[in-house]
Formats: C-alpha cells, sequence, structure tokens
C-alpha cells in the first residue's frame, strides 16, 4: 500500500502550511521518497506559523513572574497572554482557570491530585492510560466498553445513580478515541454526570486537532490537552476549567512560582500561603516557549476557519477508508460502528500480517509513517481484536499468526492530498 493508494484524484481544499513536508527518508530498497506523515496521534508536526511565531519571540526569551528587566516583563506579557488565547480557543466561561502543565498526561494527574479525598471516578475502559491510570485503584469504577453513543450515556448513568456512598464523582471521557477516531457524545455525558451530581473532565487530546472544542457549550468541567497534538511541540499541556477544586487542594508542585508568601515560623517550621490563581501548580520556571507555542497553534486555528478543516478532514477519511475497504485483508477497528462520525485517525489490522512488521514495510519500503502496538489504550484494542477471553470485538478474535496488535494511520490539517 502506497500514499498513492490513500488517495484519489478527488480533490480537496488547501491544507495548513506544516513543518516536513519535504523531508527526504531512505528506502530499504535504495533511493529515497518524501515522508509521508500518518502519526498525527502521536505527535503532529508543527504548524508552520507556530514556528514562525516562535522563532520571532525567540530573541526576546526570558524569565517569567521573575524579573523587572524589559525580556522578563515581555516574557511575563506573552505567557499570560497565551492563556487568554487558549482560554478564547476553548470557550472558557468566567472564572475558569487555564493551568499549563507538559501535557495531557501531566494535566490528568494534576487533576487527580486535586480531586475530594472521597470522589468517586468513572472511566471508561476505552480510555487512553493517560485518562485511565492517574486515579488512586480505590477510587475508580471502570465501565464496559459501550458499542453506541447511546450505550456509553445508558451505562454512565446507571453507574453515577448506583454509587454508593453518593458523594463527589468526576467523570472522565475522551473526546475522540486514539484507537478508532470515533467521536464521543461528549455533550450528553456532561449532562448525564451533572444530572447524577458529579463533573466531568474532558480528554481533549486527540479532540482539539480535529474539531473546535467548547467548553462551554458542551458544558464540560475541565479540558485537559497537549500542545505536541496541536502542532505545536514545545513541551506544553493545558488544564482548563472550573477554579474551585484547583485552587482548594494543595499544589500539584510545590516551590517558588506557586507560593504567594512564605514565613519561617517561631517554632523553626515553614508557612506558606499558595496563590489562587493557576500559578498554584505552576511551581517553578514555566515553559514559557510550550505556551507561546500553544496559543500561536490556538490562535491559527481559530482564525483558520476550524469548520472547513473539518470538512476538509472528512473527506480525507472518507478516501482512506475507501482506499482500505479496497483491501480484503483488512480490517477497520471500530466500536461504535462504520457510519460513526470520527476524526482523521483509523486503526486496522491485516489478516495474516504481524500488524508490527506491517508498519515496519510501510516505513522501510514506501516511507510511510504510521504506529503499531495497542497505543497505549490496552484494554479497548484487546476488546477490538476479541483477545483477553472476553466476545470478539467486530473485527473478531485474532487469526493465526496474527498479532496482538493494530495498525494507525492518523492525519490532519497539514496533511496533504497526495
Ligand atoms: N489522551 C489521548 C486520547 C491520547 O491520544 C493521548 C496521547 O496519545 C493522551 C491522552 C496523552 O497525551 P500526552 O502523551 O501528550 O500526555
Amino acid at each position: 500500500m502506497s500514499a498513492a493508494t490513500l488517495a484519489s484524484d478527488q480533490s480537496v481544499s488547501t491544507p495548513l502550511p506544516v513543518l516536513g513536508r519535504d523531508v527526504r527518508v531512505p528506502l530499504v530498497t535504495g533511493g529515497e521518497v518524501t515522508y509521508a506523515a500518518l502519526d498525527y496521534a502521536a505527535s503532529a508536526p508543527a504548524l508552520q506559523r507556530v514556528w514562525d511565531d516562535v522563532a520571532a519571540y525567540a530573541p526576546y526569551y526570558g524569565s517569567v513572574h521573575r524579573g523587572a528587566g524589559y525580556l522578563s516583563q515581555l516574557s511575563t506579557d506573552l505567557f499570560e497572554n497565551s492563556r487568554a488565547e487558549v482560554a478564547r480557543f476553548l470557550g472558557c466561561r468566567e472564572g475558569d482557570q487555564v493551568v499549563f502543565t507538559r501535557s495531557t498526561t501531566d494535566s490528568l494527574n494534576l487533576l487527580a491530585s486535586v480531586l475530594p479525598a472521597d470522589c468517586r471516578v468513572f472511566v471508561f475502559e476505552t480510555e487512553h492510560h493517560a485518562a485511565l491510570l492517574p486515579w488512586r485503584e480505590a477510587q475508580v469504577t471502570c465501565l464496559d466498553a459501550p458499542r453506541s453513543p447511546r450505550e456509553a450515556v445508558q451505562t454512565l448513568e446507571r453507574a453515577l445513580a448506583d454509587r454508593e456512598p453518593y458523594g463527589p464523582a468526576l467523570v472522565c471521557v475522551t473526546g475522540a478515541s486514539n484507537v478508532t477516531g470515533e467521536l464521543w457524545p461528549v455533550k450528553e455525558l456532561a449532562a448525564a454526570a451533572h444530572a447524577h451530581g458529579a463533573r466531568i473532565v474532558l480528554d481533549a487530546a486527540q479532540l482539539a486537532p480535529h474539531h473546535p472544542v467548547d467548553i462551554t457549550a458542551s458544558d464540560v468541567d475541565w479540558v485537559a490537552f497537549s500542545g505536541h497534538k496541536l502542532y505545536a511541540p514545545f513541551g506544553a499541556g493545558v488544564l482548563a476549567g472550573r477554579a474551585d477544586w484547583l485552587q482548594e487542594a494543595e499544589p500539584y508542585l510545590a516551590g517558588g512560582g506557586a507560593s504567594r508568601k512564605v514565613l519561617r515560623r517561631a517554632d523553626g517550621g515553614v508557612e506558606v500561603e499558595w496563590h489562587a490563581t493557576a500559578a498554584r501548580h505552576e511551581a517553578g520556571s514555566p515553559n514559557v516557549i510550550g505556551a507561546y507555542a500553544i496559543a500561536a497553534a490556538c490562535k491559527a486555528l481559530r482564525e483558520a476557519d476550524f469548520g472547513r478543516l473539518v470538512e476538509r478532514e472528512r473527506e480525507l477519511i472518507a478516501r482512506v477508508r475507501a482506499g482500505l475497504a479496497d483491501v480484503p485483508q483488512v480490517r477497520v477497528l471500530s466500536l461504535f460502528g462504520e457510519d460513526a462520525p470520527r476524526v482523521g485517525v483509523i486503526s486496522f489490522v491485516v489478516d495474516g500480517w504481524n500488524s508490527s512488521h506491517f508498519a515496519a514495510a510501510l516505513s522501510a519500503e514506501y516511507g510511510i509513517g504510521v504506529r503499531d502496538g495497542l497505543f497505549c489504550a490496552h484494554p479497548l484494542v484487546r476488546t477490538l481484536l476479541g483477545a483477553d477471553g472476553g466476545e470478539a470485538g467486530e473485527c473478531g478474535a485474532p487469526e493465526e499468526g496474527q498479532s496482538l496488535n493494530a495498525i494507525r494511520v492518523s492525519f490532519g490539517a497539514g496533511t496533504p492530498d497526495e
């Protein structure tokens, strides 16, 4: 299979300029080709505009919140303006806070660290490990993989209604699966959570690069996402949303920047008053370049007519799926079925092939970069492959000689038509 097989002569509107589109890679058969980046779901290439914005700022780089000098003040302004841009991109409510973190994983771990002590957490087994694992084992209820968006809502409603004792609860749910690309019914899940006195955090790591995320319209309490999947690969992430639990808890990291006032007590101890702002959870010198890059990506997507990008991606998805459907040995993994709305993330297995060997061959022979494995979502991939003695998924149990993993192609705003 080649990149050309995945495309047709049908033309769609223009991709956003990204870095790396002209990278040449060697082939095992000799010669070289232009790299075909089809692993956006792992890390997307930087938007050219993000790169340019970061390069323009780089000479002015300075410490944030820590200096009287001009460059320090400039960097502080850029950092705080970046927060405001992210809040705009996410449609934040009055009073919501935007905390800069290292990644989605970091954001969800931060949230886990501020939960009320008796808080129960509800997650579907289909989640990425970043959403499945940060919670204390004793507080988690792991829900069965639903087979439709409607079943997801019903399953959640039942679990929340049955919880005992009926105390604080958090639902953690993905916006778009990193395995199937399928969209989850976020608004309906949020309504179900709130109807049962629970809160909800949206893992938007895969949703945000492909689809507008609106915290107000979807009525989720928090959103987490990563810069490197949103075309801003500079090691930053975001947790945005309600301030109360964030501000009532101890800081995620203790140290300078998080503290407003520190006193040596007469008894020899140390007393501290923590900030009541996002800074409370951003101790240490922040990653200003990462934050600035995320904001630049948010701005670029906001201004690029996201609706047009979504439409273009829909056409790409249809073409890739049609190309895969032409190969009888290919079975696409799906939880919600053929017609479910999805983003540009498609996983499949090829009968008779070990997925890792197949992915390696795509790279070595065609210069196509995809991902193989269980995509940090082991329970979901196992369910879809019908492994673990569970019921066979849509694609049935793995056959003789077939590996217990899959191949994933993923693309986005920078993917060329051919
Ligand atoms: N959530 C989902 C749905 C993901 O796909 C990923 C990464 O692949 C993560 C969370 C974790 O993101 P990061 O590795 O940037 O923390």
